[in-house]
């Protein structure tokens, strides 16, 4: 999944509002942040086919995209959130970072693995169908910043809507226009730019939502 990971992010901002938006967008993609740095260093990996269905999926992933490591992971925000006394928050950033296994796991091939191992492995595969998965992903943001907007103080409102609407572009153009670079070394590039980014708008939503 792509931009749909941010509407967890969305949603978990409506719930904790002391949460930073942009802390919660790293969040989200916190699992895939680890995966391709531990893949530029060879201790994970993934097959890339540009133009197939999927173009992506994870050969080796134990560290960052199994069910244990990402539960542990979310369980770590939670309790360094209580440990500083901003139990919401971190309990926020838990949640997000645990929720990329849970959207993974709907258009991923069955390739997040259960355990420490790479086998089993689960995903239920949406990526094999045209048009679908990038449909669900534009329209979980889409719902979710709906949900969140009414909730933020007006100034922000429209660096949101900025923020999301370059995320939709960002989703169409990668489905339609810019090909799926071939190596993950390149993806993972490519993806560190757009989590970045991403979380470069969000910061620019929190900084218009404490202005009075
Ligand atoms: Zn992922």
């Amino acid at each position: 999944m792509l931009v749909g990971h941010y509407a967890p992010a969305l949603l978990l901002r409506r719930a904790a509002p002391d949460a930073p938006l942009w802390a919660l967008f790293l969040a989200v993609q916190a699992l895939d942040l680890g995966f391709f740095a531990l893949a530029a260093v060879g201790l994970e990996s993934a097959r890339v086919v540009p133009g197939g269905r999927p173009v992506f999926e994870v050969t080796h992933g134990v560290y960052t995209h199994s069910l244990p490591a990402a539960v542990a992971l979310g369980l770590v925000c939670a309790v360094v959130g209580a440990f500083a006394r901003r139990p919401g928050v971190g309990a926020a950033l838990g949640a997000a970072v645990t929720s990329h296994w849970l959207a993974d796991l709907v258009v991923h091939v069955p390739d997040l693995p259960l355990g420490f191992t790479q086998e089993p492995a689960v995903g239920l595969g949406l990526w094999r169908l045209p048009v679908v998965p990038w449909a669900l992903e534009l329209a979980l943001l889409a719902g979710a910043w709906l949900l969140l907007r009414p909730r933020l103080a007006a100034a922000a409102r429209w660096p949101g809507d900025a923020a999301v609407a370059v995320l939709v572009l960002v989703q169409l153009l990668h489905e339609h226009v810019v090909p799926t670079p071939s190596s993950t070394l390149a993806l993972g590039a490519s993806a560190y730019g757009l989590y970045l980014g991403a979380a470069a708008l969000a910061w620019r939503v929190d900084r218009a939502a404490r202005q009075p």
